[in-house]
Protein backbone atom coordinates (compact mmCIF):
# COMPACT_ATOMS: atom_id res chain seq x y z
CA UNK A 1 0.00 0.00 0.00
CA UNK A 2 1.31 3.67 -1.03
CA UNK A 3 1.60 6.33 1.61
CA UNK A 4 -2.07 7.53 2.65
CA UNK A 5 -2.80 11.51 1.73
CA UNK A 6 -3.63 13.90 4.45
CA UNK A 7 -6.48 15.12 2.42
CA UNK A 8 -7.99 13.45 -0.95
CA UNK A 9 -9.81 15.74 -2.71
CA UNK A 10 -12.11 14.34 -5.90
CA UNK A 11 -12.64 17.21 -8.27
CA UNK A 12 -10.49 20.56 -9.40
CA UNK A 13 -13.91 22.61 -9.68
CA UNK A 14 -14.22 25.92 -7.68
CA UNK A 15 -14.34 23.82 -4.12
CA UNK A 16 -12.19 21.22 -4.91
CA UNK A 17 -9.27 23.40 -5.53
CA UNK A 18 -9.64 25.97 -3.47
CA UNK A 19 -9.75 23.50 -0.45
CA UNK A 20 -6.89 21.63 -1.78
CA UNK A 21 -4.49 24.20 -2.55
CA UNK A 22 -5.70 25.59 1.61
CA UNK A 23 -4.88 22.26 3.17
CA UNK A 24 -1.43 22.23 1.07
CA UNK A 25 -0.35 25.61 2.25
CA UNK A 26 -1.19 24.03 5.97
CA UNK A 27 1.48 20.98 4.57
CA UNK A 28 -1.16 18.32 4.20
CA UNK A 29 0.10 15.88 1.44
CA UNK A 30 -2.76 16.67 -0.46
CA UNK A 31 -4.16 14.69 -4.13
CA UNK A 32 -6.31 15.90 -6.61
CA UNK A 33 -9.00 13.84 -8.78
CA UNK A 34 -10.09 15.02 -11.61
CA UNK A 35 -11.83 13.27 -14.77
CA UNK A 36 -12.46 16.53 -16.82
CA UNK A 37 -10.58 19.96 -17.52
CA UNK A 38 -9.37 21.52 -14.34
CA UNK A 39 -11.70 24.55 -13.35
CA UNK A 40 -14.25 22.55 -13.37
CA UNK A 41 -18.16 24.04 -14.40
CA UNK A 42 -17.11 27.78 -13.66
CA UNK A 43 -14.08 27.75 -15.87
CA UNK A 44 -14.91 25.72 -18.94
CA UNK A 45 -18.57 25.61 -19.21
CA UNK A 46 -20.00 28.43 -16.37
CA UNK A 47 -19.29 31.86 -14.95
CA UNK A 48 -15.94 32.30 -16.87
CA UNK A 49 -17.56 31.63 -20.80
CA UNK A 50 -20.79 33.04 -19.75
CA UNK A 51 -19.34 36.60 -18.46
CA UNK A 52 -16.90 36.70 -21.88
CA UNK A 53 -20.42 35.97 -23.63
CA UNK A 54 -22.26 38.66 -21.60
CA UNK A 55 -19.46 41.02 -22.30
CA UNK A 56 -19.83 41.05 -25.85
CA UNK A 57 -23.49 41.03 -25.37
CA UNK A 58 -23.04 44.45 -23.11
CA UNK A 59 -20.87 45.91 -26.08
CA UNK A 60 -23.82 45.11 -28.48
CA UNK A 61 -25.92 46.82 -26.02
CA UNK A 62 -23.33 50.14 -26.28
CA UNK A 63 -23.69 50.15 -29.97
CA UNK A 64 -27.17 50.71 -29.74
CA UNK A 65 -26.70 53.60 -27.39
CA UNK A 66 -24.06 54.66 -28.79
CA UNK A 67 -26.11 56.97 -31.53
CA UNK A 68 -27.65 58.45 -28.95
CA UNK A 69 -24.22 59.88 -27.58
CA UNK A 70 -22.85 61.20 -31.30
CA UNK A 71 -21.11 58.24 -32.81
CA UNK A 72 -21.72 56.84 -36.24
CA UNK A 73 -21.70 53.59 -35.80
CA UNK A 74 -23.93 52.54 -38.57
CA UNK A 75 -23.90 48.29 -40.01
CA UNK A 76 -21.62 47.05 -37.10
CA UNK A 77 -20.88 43.07 -37.43
CA UNK A 78 -20.56 40.76 -35.12
CA UNK A 79 -17.98 37.91 -35.45
CA UNK A 80 -19.26 34.95 -33.14
CA UNK A 81 -16.24 32.65 -34.61
CA UNK A 82 -13.66 35.13 -33.38
CA UNK A 83 -15.30 35.36 -30.01
CA UNK A 84 -15.92 31.63 -29.80
CA UNK A 85 -12.13 31.26 -30.29
CA UNK A 86 -10.72 34.19 -28.16
CA UNK A 87 -13.09 32.63 -25.35
CA UNK A 88 -11.78 28.96 -25.71
CA UNK A 89 -7.79 30.25 -25.86
CA UNK A 90 -8.79 32.50 -22.26
CA UNK A 91 -10.49 29.13 -20.80
CA UNK A 92 -7.26 27.23 -21.79
CA UNK A 93 -4.99 29.99 -20.77
CA UNK A 94 -7.24 29.01 -17.72
CA UNK A 95 -6.66 25.35 -17.74
CA UNK A 96 -2.95 25.94 -17.29
CA UNK A 97 -2.83 28.37 -14.77
CA UNK A 98 -4.75 25.55 -12.65
CA UNK A 99 -2.29 23.20 -13.38
CA UNK A 100 0.72 25.49 -12.32
CA UNK A 101 -1.11 26.38 -9.20
CA UNK A 102 -1.51 22.57 -8.69
CA UNK A 103 2.36 22.54 -9.01
CA UNK A 104 3.45 25.08 -7.02
CA UNK A 105 1.11 23.91 -3.93
CA UNK A 106 2.89 20.23 -4.26
CA UNK A 107 -0.46 19.10 -4.61
CA UNK A 108 -0.33 15.82 -7.28
CA UNK A 109 -3.08 15.85 -9.66
CA UNK A 110 -4.75 12.03 -10.70
CA UNK A 111 -6.47 11.94 -13.93
CA UNK A 112 -9.82 9.98 -14.31
CA UNK A 113 -13.00 9.20 -12.53
CA UNK A 114 -12.78 8.56 -8.93
CA UNK A 115 -14.88 6.17 -7.04
CA UNK A 116 -15.12 6.07 -3.81
CA UNK A 117 -14.76 2.38 -2.35
CA UNK A 118 -14.49 2.40 1.22
CA UNK A 119 -14.44 5.66 4.52
CA UNK A 120 -10.60 5.66 3.42
CA UNK A 121 -10.12 4.42 0.09
CA UNK A 122 -10.96 5.60 -3.66
CA UNK A 123 -10.74 3.70 -6.87
CA UNK A 124 -8.80 5.40 -9.96
CA UNK A 125 -8.71 2.96 -12.61
CA UNK A 126 -6.92 0.14 -11.50
CA UNK A 127 -5.35 2.27 -8.25
CA UNK A 128 -6.34 1.98 -4.99
CA UNK A 129 -5.49 5.57 -3.07
CA UNK A 130 -5.92 5.66 0.63
CA UNK A 131 -6.58 8.77 2.81
CA UNK A 132 -7.11 10.29 5.77
CA UNK A 133 -9.80 12.84 5.19
CA UNK A 134 -11.88 12.80 1.69
CA UNK A 135 -13.11 16.04 -0.26
CA UNK A 136 -16.33 15.10 -2.73
CA UNK A 137 -16.22 18.09 -4.86
CA UNK A 138 -18.20 16.73 -8.11
CA UNK A 139 -20.28 19.57 -8.91
CA UNK A 140 -23.12 19.00 -11.17
CA UNK A 141 -24.36 18.77 -14.52
CA UNK A 142 -27.23 20.24 -16.57
CA UNK A 143 -30.74 18.17 -15.83
CA UNK A 144 -32.31 16.91 -18.91
CA UNK A 145 -36.18 16.35 -19.21
CA UNK A 146 -37.22 12.47 -20.25
CA UNK A 147 -38.94 13.57 -23.71
CA UNK A 148 -39.10 12.19 -27.24
CA UNK A 149 -36.50 14.44 -29.47
CA UNK A 150 -34.34 15.52 -26.56
CA UNK A 151 -31.55 14.66 -28.48
CA UNK A 152 -32.14 17.32 -30.81
CA UNK A 153 -31.72 20.09 -27.86
CA UNK A 154 -28.38 21.07 -26.35
CA UNK A 155 -28.16 22.15 -22.57
CA UNK A 156 -25.43 25.20 -21.56
CA UNK A 157 -22.67 22.58 -22.04
CA UNK A 158 -23.78 22.39 -25.93
CA UNK A 159 -24.23 26.13 -26.02
CA UNK A 160 -20.48 26.87 -25.33
CA UNK A 161 -19.70 24.94 -28.39
CA UNK A 162 -21.99 26.82 -30.77
CA UNK A 163 -19.75 27.54 -33.83
CA UNK A 164 -21.91 30.31 -34.74
CA UNK A 165 -25.20 32.62 -33.81
CA UNK A 166 -28.20 30.80 -33.99
CA UNK A 167 -30.80 32.65 -36.21
CA UNK A 168 -33.40 31.31 -34.17
CA UNK A 169 -33.29 29.81 -30.53
CA UNK A 170 -35.73 29.36 -28.15
CA UNK A 171 -34.60 29.13 -24.55
CA UNK A 172 -36.26 26.43 -22.16
CA UNK A 173 -36.78 27.26 -18.57
CA UNK A 174 -36.94 30.14 -15.68
CA UNK A 175 -33.85 29.78 -13.70
CA UNK A 176 -30.50 32.29 -14.02
CA UNK A 177 -29.39 30.12 -17.03
CA UNK A 178 -32.04 30.98 -18.79
CA UNK A 179 -33.08 34.07 -18.14
CA UNK A 180 -29.11 35.22 -18.68
CA UNK A 181 -28.90 33.09 -22.17
CA UNK A 182 -32.20 34.44 -23.33
CA UNK A 183 -30.90 38.50 -22.68
CA UNK A 184 -27.33 37.73 -24.16
CA UNK A 185 -28.43 36.01 -27.99
CA UNK A 186 -31.12 38.59 -27.86
CA UNK A 187 -28.71 41.21 -27.65
CA UNK A 188 -26.33 39.48 -29.96
CA UNK A 189 -28.92 39.28 -32.33
CA UNK A 190 -30.59 35.79 -32.25
CA UNK A 191 -34.20 35.54 -32.41
CA UNK A 192 -35.17 34.49 -29.10
CA UNK A 193 -38.03 33.17 -27.43
CA UNK A 194 -38.04 31.69 -24.07
CA UNK A 195 -40.72 29.48 -22.76
CA UNK A 196 -41.28 29.37 -19.16
CA UNK A 197 -43.40 26.53 -17.01
CA UNK A 198 -45.18 29.25 -15.04
CA UNK A 199 -46.06 33.17 -15.43
CA UNK A 200 -42.98 34.05 -14.21
CA UNK A 201 -38.81 34.02 -14.70
CA UNK A 202 -37.05 34.04 -11.11
CA UNK A 203 -39.53 33.03 -9.06
CA UNK A 204 -37.02 32.23 -6.23
CA UNK A 205 -36.64 35.66 -6.15
CA UNK A 206 -38.05 38.47 -5.20
CA UNK A 207 -40.80 38.93 -7.39
CA UNK A 208 -40.72 42.50 -8.26
CA UNK A 209 -37.04 41.70 -10.07
CA UNK A 210 -38.87 39.11 -11.79
CA UNK A 211 -41.41 41.11 -12.89
CA UNK A 212 -39.67 43.75 -14.37
CA UNK A 213 -37.12 41.97 -15.93
CA UNK A 214 -39.63 39.68 -17.96
CA UNK A 215 -41.45 43.54 -18.61
CA UNK A 216 -37.97 44.27 -20.04
CA UNK A 217 -37.15 41.16 -22.24
CA UNK A 218 -40.14 41.61 -24.03
CA UNK A 219 -39.55 45.76 -24.72
CA UNK A 220 -36.26 44.24 -26.21
CA UNK A 221 -37.90 41.66 -28.31
CA UNK A 222 -37.34 38.73 -26.70
CA UNK A 223 -40.88 35.76 -26.77
CA UNK A 224 -41.50 34.63 -24.00
CA UNK A 225 -44.52 31.54 -23.61
CA UNK A 226 -46.06 31.57 -20.32
CA UNK A 227 -47.49 28.26 -18.84
CA UNK A 228 -45.42 25.87 -21.18
CA UNK A 229 -43.84 22.74 -20.42
CA UNK A 230 -42.26 21.18 -22.84
CA UNK A 231 -43.69 17.65 -24.43
CA UNK A 232 -41.73 17.05 -27.43
CA UNK A 233 -39.30 18.10 -29.61
CA UNK A 234 -39.38 17.08 -34.03
CA UNK A 235 -37.13 17.96 -36.49
CA UNK A 236 -39.19 19.08 -39.66
CA UNK A 237 -38.01 21.07 -43.28
CA UNK A 238 -38.25 24.22 -41.53
CA UNK A 239 -36.16 23.67 -38.42
CA UNK A 240 -36.70 22.16 -34.54
CA UNK A 241 -40.59 22.49 -33.32
CA UNK A 242 -40.86 22.33 -29.43
CA UNK A 243 -44.24 21.37 -28.26
CA UNK A 244 -45.71 21.79 -25.00
CA UNK A 245 -47.86 19.41 -23.12
CA UNK A 246 -51.14 21.83 -23.29
CA UNK A 247 -50.33 21.55 -26.91
CA UNK A 248 -48.90 24.89 -27.70
CA UNK A 249 -45.69 24.69 -30.38
CA UNK A 250 -42.80 26.63 -31.22
CA UNK A 251 -41.60 26.02 -34.62
CA UNK A 252 -39.09 26.87 -37.36
CA UNK A 253 -36.23 27.32 -34.28
CA UNK A 254 -32.61 26.38 -34.95
CA UNK A 255 -31.24 25.79 -31.82
CA UNK A 256 -33.39 24.99 -28.57
CA UNK A 257 -31.56 24.77 -24.90
CA UNK A 258 -32.60 23.84 -22.36
CA UNK A 259 -31.76 25.49 -18.99
CA UNK A 260 -33.92 23.61 -16.47
CA UNK A 261 -31.63 23.59 -13.45
CA UNK A 262 -29.02 20.88 -12.77
CA UNK A 263 -28.35 17.57 -11.13
CA UNK A 264 -25.78 16.86 -9.07
CA UNK A 265 -22.40 13.96 -9.96
CA UNK A 266 -23.32 11.38 -7.33
CA UNK A 267 -24.45 8.58 -9.55
CA UNK A 268 -21.45 7.43 -10.57
CA UNK A 269 -19.35 7.88 -7.84
CA UNK A 270 -19.73 4.75 -6.35
CA UNK A 271 -22.08 5.85 -3.89
CA UNK A 272 -24.66 3.35 -4.88
CA UNK A 273 -23.99 1.12 -2.15
CA UNK A 274 -25.29 4.44 -0.03
CA UNK A 275 -22.19 5.33 1.81
CA UNK A 276 -23.44 8.57 2.36
CA UNK A 277 -26.63 10.39 2.94
CA UNK A 278 -28.37 11.95 -0.09
CA UNK A 279 -31.63 13.93 -0.75
CA UNK A 280 -34.19 12.48 -3.08
CA UNK A 281 -32.30 13.88 -5.97
CA UNK A 282 -29.50 13.11 -5.24
CA UNK A 283 -27.20 16.14 -3.56
CA UNK A 284 -25.04 14.82 -0.39
CA UNK A 285 -26.33 15.55 2.52
CA UNK A 286 -23.79 18.00 5.26
CA UNK A 287 -24.09 19.77 8.19
CA UNK A 288 -23.08 23.14 8.68
CA UNK A 289 -19.38 21.86 8.47
CA UNK A 290 -19.71 20.12 5.41
CA UNK A 291 -19.75 16.72 7.29
CA UNK A 292 -20.97 14.47 5.68
CA UNK A 293 -23.05 11.50 7.43
CA UNK A 294 -19.88 9.51 7.07
CA UNK A 295 -16.54 10.37 9.32
CA UNK A 296 -13.84 11.39 7.22
CA UNK A 297 -15.51 12.19 4.37
CA UNK A 298 -16.96 15.56 3.14
CA UNK A 299 -18.30 17.62 0.60
CA UNK A 300 -18.75 21.15 -0.68
CA UNK A 301 -20.32 22.93 -3.80
CA UNK A 302 -22.80 22.27 -5.83
CA UNK A 303 -22.74 18.53 -5.37
CA UNK A 304 -24.49 19.59 -1.80
CA UNK A 305 -27.22 21.35 -3.39
CA UNK A 306 -27.11 24.83 -1.53
CA UNK A 307 -26.56 27.90 -2.89
CA UNK A 308 -24.52 26.55 -6.42
CA UNK A 309 -22.16 29.39 -6.69
CA UNK A 310 -18.44 29.60 -7.42
CA UNK A 311 -17.80 31.30 -4.43
CA UNK A 312 -19.93 29.52 -2.20
CA UNK A 313 -17.69 26.07 -3.00
CA UNK A 314 -14.44 27.78 -2.71
CA UNK A 315 -15.26 29.55 0.49
CA UNK A 316 -17.03 26.25 1.83
CA UNK A 317 -13.81 24.26 1.17
CA UNK A 318 -11.46 26.67 2.20
CA UNK A 319 -13.16 27.07 5.48
CA UNK A 320 -13.47 23.33 6.01
CA UNK A 321 -9.58 23.03 5.16
CA UNK A 322 -8.65 26.19 7.78
CA UNK A 323 -11.06 23.00 10.24
CA UNK A 324 -9.24 20.08 9.09
CA UNK A 325 -5.31 21.37 8.94
CA UNK A 326 -5.44 24.23 11.34
CA UNK A 327 -7.37 23.25 13.82
CA UNK A 328 -9.76 26.26 13.34
CA UNK A 329 -12.45 24.15 15.41
CA UNK A 330 -15.32 26.18 14.58
CA UNK A 331 -14.72 27.26 11.14
CA UNK A 332 -17.67 26.96 9.00
CA UNK A 333 -19.69 28.99 6.03
CA UNK A 334 -22.28 31.12 7.23
CA UNK A 335 -24.69 30.29 4.27
CA UNK A 336 -27.31 33.41 5.02
CA UNK A 337 -26.84 36.97 3.54
CA UNK A 338 -25.21 35.34 0.21
CA UNK A 339 -25.29 37.82 -2.41
CA UNK A 340 -25.51 36.93 -6.02
CA UNK A 341 -25.89 38.40 -9.59
CA UNK A 342 -27.87 37.24 -12.49
CA UNK A 343 -26.07 38.72 -15.55
CA UNK A 344 -29.36 38.72 -17.94
CA UNK A 345 -30.32 42.07 -19.45
CA UNK A 346 -30.40 44.15 -17.32
CA UNK A 347 -28.04 42.85 -14.54
CA UNK A 348 -29.99 42.03 -11.23
CA UNK A 349 -28.08 42.14 -7.96
CA UNK A 350 -29.57 40.55 -5.01
CA UNK A 351 -28.59 40.08 -1.14
CA UNK A 352 -31.00 38.70 1.93
CA UNK A 353 -34.89 38.25 1.98
CA UNK A 354 -37.26 38.88 -0.85
CA UNK A 355 -40.54 40.35 0.36
CA UNK A 356 -42.01 37.05 0.64
CA UNK A 357 -39.36 35.41 2.75
CA UNK A 358 -39.03 38.61 5.02
CA UNK A 359 -42.58 38.71 5.63
CA UNK A 360 -42.68 34.84 6.40
CA UNK A 361 -39.88 35.27 8.55
CA UNK A 362 -41.07 38.44 10.34
CA UNK A 363 -44.91 39.23 9.33
CA UNK A 364 -45.98 42.81 9.00
CA UNK A 365 -42.56 43.94 10.83
CA UNK A 366 -41.21 44.29 7.82
CA UNK A 367 -41.09 47.88 5.80
CA UNK A 368 -40.29 48.03 2.15
CA UNK A 369 -38.72 50.97 0.38
CA UNK A 370 -38.59 51.10 -3.34
CA UNK A 371 -37.35 53.07 -6.45
CA UNK A 372 -38.07 52.58 -9.78
CA UNK A 373 -36.52 55.29 -12.30
CA UNK A 374 -34.92 55.51 -15.81
CA UNK A 375 -30.84 55.62 -15.51
CA UNK A 376 -29.99 58.80 -16.65
CA UNK A 377 -27.46 56.55 -19.61
CA UNK A 378 -30.62 56.21 -21.08
CA UNK A 379 -31.81 59.88 -20.72
CA UNK A 380 -30.10 61.09 -24.88
CA UNK A 381 -32.28 57.95 -26.58
CA UNK A 382 -35.78 56.57 -26.99
CA UNK A 383 -34.52 53.09 -25.25
CA UNK A 384 -35.70 53.39 -21.53
CA UNK A 385 -35.02 50.38 -19.47
CA UNK A 386 -36.04 50.76 -15.83
CA UNK A 387 -33.79 50.28 -13.03
CA UNK A 388 -35.69 49.28 -9.16
CA UNK A 389 -34.16 49.22 -6.02
CA UNK A 390 -35.60 48.11 -3.25
CA UNK A 391 -34.64 47.16 0.36
CA UNK A 392 -36.42 45.56 2.84
CA UNK A 393 -35.74 45.92 6.50
CA UNK A 394 -37.11 44.55 10.17
CA UNK A 395 -37.99 45.79 13.19
CA UNK A 396 -37.86 49.42 15.43
CA UNK A 397 -34.16 49.57 14.26
CA UNK A 398 -35.44 49.00 10.68
CA UNK A 399 -32.43 46.32 10.13
CA UNK A 400 -31.91 45.93 6.29
CA UNK A 401 -32.76 42.19 5.49
CA UNK A 402 -32.84 42.36 1.66
CA UNK A 403 -31.55 44.35 -0.81
CA UNK A 404 -32.24 44.22 -4.77
CA UNK A 405 -31.87 45.86 -7.76
CA UNK A 406 -32.48 45.61 -11.02
CA UNK A 407 -30.96 47.32 -14.11
CA UNK A 408 -27.68 49.44 -16.02
CA UNK A 409 -25.10 48.38 -13.18
CA UNK A 410 -26.34 46.76 -10.56
CA UNK A 411 -23.91 43.75 -11.26
CA UNK A 412 -21.10 45.92 -9.97
CA UNK A 413 -23.49 47.27 -7.33
CA UNK A 414 -24.63 44.41 -5.05
CA UNK A 415 -21.42 43.78 -3.37
CA UNK A 416 -20.63 46.18 -1.18
CA UNK A 417 -24.16 46.89 0.22
CA UNK A 418 -23.61 42.58 0.52
CA UNK A 419 -21.17 43.50 3.19
CA UNK A 420 -23.06 46.23 5.01
CA UNK A 421 -25.83 44.28 5.61
CA UNK A 422 -23.95 40.99 6.95
CA UNK A 423 -22.45 43.61 9.43
CA UNK A 424 -26.32 44.44 10.60
CA UNK A 425 -26.80 47.52 8.75
CA UNK A 426 -29.78 49.53 9.37
CA UNK A 427 -31.69 51.71 7.28
CA UNK A 428 -30.34 55.05 9.69
CA UNK A 429 -27.14 53.67 8.56
CA UNK A 430 -28.11 53.91 4.68
CA UNK A 431 -29.70 57.22 5.28
CA UNK A 432 -26.59 58.49 7.12
CA UNK A 433 -24.39 57.70 4.36
CA UNK A 434 -23.72 60.21 1.57
CA UNK A 435 -24.89 59.49 -2.38
CA UNK A 436 -22.63 59.75 -5.31
CA UNK A 437 -23.92 61.64 -7.82
CA UNK A 438 -24.61 61.23 -10.20
CA UNK A 439 -25.14 57.61 -10.30
CA UNK A 440 -28.18 54.85 -10.11
CA UNK A 441 -26.42 53.60 -6.64
CA UNK A 442 -27.36 56.97 -4.80
CA UNK A 443 -31.09 55.74 -4.78
CA UNK A 444 -30.01 52.82 -2.15
CA UNK A 445 -28.91 55.86 0.13
CA UNK A 446 -31.83 58.29 -0.32
CA UNK A 447 -35.11 56.33 -0.51
CA UNK A 448 -37.62 56.89 1.85
P1 LIG B 1 -17.54 22.02 -10.38
O1 LIG B 1 -16.93 23.33 -10.66
O2 LIG B 1 -18.62 21.55 -11.27
O3 LIG B 1 -16.38 20.95 -10.29
C1 LIG B 1 -16.62 19.59 -10.15
C2 LIG B 1 -15.49 18.84 -10.83
O4 LIG B 1 -15.55 17.48 -10.42
C3 LIG B 1 -15.59 18.83 -12.36
O5 LIG B 1 -14.39 19.30 -12.91
C4 LIG B 1 -15.86 17.37 -12.73
O6 LIG B 1 -15.25 16.98 -13.95
C5 LIG B 1 -15.21 16.64 -11.55
N1 LIG B 1 -15.79 15.32 -11.28
C6 LIG B 1 -17.10 15.00 -11.12
N2 LIG B 1 -17.22 13.71 -10.80
C7 LIG B 1 -15.96 13.18 -10.76
C8 LIG B 1 -15.43 11.90 -10.48
N3 LIG B 1 -16.21 10.87 -10.13
N4 LIG B 1 -14.09 11.72 -10.54
C9 LIG B 1 -13.26 12.76 -10.88
N5 LIG B 1 -13.71 14.00 -11.14
C10 LIG B 1 -15.04 14.21 -11.07
N6 LIG B 1 -21.68 30.73 -10.39
C11 LIG B 1 -21.36 32.00 -10.04
O7 LIG B 1 -21.01 32.23 -8.88
N7 LIG B 1 -21.42 33.03 -10.94
C12 LIG B 1 -21.78 32.83 -12.22
O8 LIG B 1 -21.81 33.78 -13.01
C13 LIG B 1 -22.11 31.52 -12.63
N8 LIG B 1 -22.46 31.27 -13.91
C14 LIG B 1 -22.75 30.00 -14.29
C15 LIG B 1 -23.12 29.78 -15.62
C16 LIG B 1 -23.44 28.51 -16.03
C17 LIG B 1 -23.83 28.29 -17.47
C18 LIG B 1 -23.36 27.42 -15.11
C19 LIG B 1 -23.68 26.02 -15.57
C20 LIG B 1 -23.00 27.63 -13.80
C21 LIG B 1 -22.69 28.92 -13.37
N9 LIG B 1 -22.34 29.20 -12.05
C22 LIG B 1 -22.04 30.48 -11.67
C23 LIG B 1 -22.30 28.13 -11.04
C24 LIG B 1 -20.85 27.65 -10.79
O9 LIG B 1 -20.26 27.31 -12.02
C25 LIG B 1 -20.86 26.46 -9.84
O10 LIG B 1 -21.58 26.79 -8.67
C26 LIG B 1 -19.45 26.02 -9.46
O11 LIG B 1 -18.68 25.70 -10.58
C27 LIG B 1 -19.53 24.81 -8.52
O12 LIG B 1 -18.24 24.40 -8.16
P2 LIG B 1 -18.00 22.92 -7.62
O13 LIG B 1 -16.59 22.87 -7.15
O14 LIG B 1 -19.06 22.52 -6.68
O15 LIG B 1 -18.19 21.98 -8.89
P1 LIG C 1 -32.27 27.30 -11.70
O1 LIG C 1 -32.44 26.41 -10.54
O2 LIG C 1 -31.80 28.68 -11.48
O3 LIG C 1 -33.65 27.42 -12.51
C1 LIG C 1 -34.22 26.36 -13.15
C2 LIG C 1 -35.71 26.63 -13.28
O4 LIG C 1 -36.22 25.89 -14.38
C3 LIG C 1 -36.50 26.14 -12.10
O5 LIG C 1 -36.47 27.08 -11.05
C4 LIG C 1 -37.89 25.93 -12.68
O6 LIG C 1 -38.60 27.16 -12.62
C5 LIG C 1 -37.60 25.58 -14.15
N1 LIG C 1 -37.81 24.16 -14.40
C6 LIG C 1 -37.47 23.11 -13.62
N2 LIG C 1 -37.82 21.95 -14.20
C7 LIG C 1 -38.41 22.26 -15.36
C8 LIG C 1 -38.98 21.49 -16.41
N3 LIG C 1 -39.04 20.15 -16.34
N4 LIG C 1 -39.48 22.13 -17.48
C9 LIG C 1 -39.45 23.47 -17.55
N5 LIG C 1 -38.93 24.27 -16.58
C10 LIG C 1 -38.41 23.65 -15.50
O7 LIG C 1 -31.34 26.48 -12.67
P2 LIG C 1 -30.35 26.91 -13.82
O8 LIG C 1 -30.20 25.70 -14.65
O9 LIG C 1 -30.77 28.17 -14.46
O10 LIG C 1 -28.99 27.19 -13.04
C11 LIG C 1 -28.47 26.24 -12.11
C12 LIG C 1 -27.76 26.94 -10.99
O11 LIG C 1 -26.48 27.42 -11.44
C13 LIG C 1 -28.47 28.19 -10.48
O12 LIG C 1 -29.45 27.88 -9.52
C14 LIG C 1 -27.34 28.99 -9.87
O13 LIG C 1 -27.10 28.56 -8.56
C15 LIG C 1 -26.15 28.62 -10.77
N6 LIG C 1 -25.92 29.70 -11.74
C16 LIG C 1 -25.52 30.91 -11.25
C17 LIG C 1 -25.34 31.97 -12.12
C18 LIG C 1 -24.92 33.29 -11.56
O14 LIG C 1 -24.45 33.36 -10.44
N7 LIG C 1 -25.05 34.36 -12.32
C19 LIG C 1 -25.56 31.84 -13.54
C20 LIG C 1 -25.98 30.51 -13.95
C21 LIG C 1 -26.15 29.50 -13.06
P3 LIG C 1 -40.20 27.20 -12.48
O15 LIG C 1 -40.53 26.40 -11.27
O16 LIG C 1 -40.49 28.65 -12.37
O17 LIG C 1 -40.72 26.57 -13.73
Amino acid sequence: MSEPYDYLVIGAGSGGMASARRAAEYGAKVAVIEAGPLGGTCVNVGCVPKKVMWNAASVADSLHAAADYGFDVSAPEFNWAQVKQQRDAYVTRLNNIYSTNLDNSGIELIRGWAKVTGEHTVQVGDKTLHCEHMLVATGGKPSVPDIPGVELAITSDGFFELEQLPASVTVVGSGYIAVEFAGMLNALGSQVTLAIRKDAVLREFDTDLGGLLMEQMQADGISVETGFTPRQIEKTDSGLTLSSESGTEISGQETIILAIGRVPNSDNLGLENRLLAMTPRGFIVTDEYQNTSHRHIYAVGDVTGQAALTPVAIAAGRRLADRLFDNQKNRQLDYTNIPSVIFSHPPIGSVGLSESQARDKFGDNIKIYKSEFTDMYYAMGDHKPKTLCKLITSGEKERVIGCHVIGRGADEMVQGFAVAIKMGATKTDFDNTVAIHPSASEEMVLMR
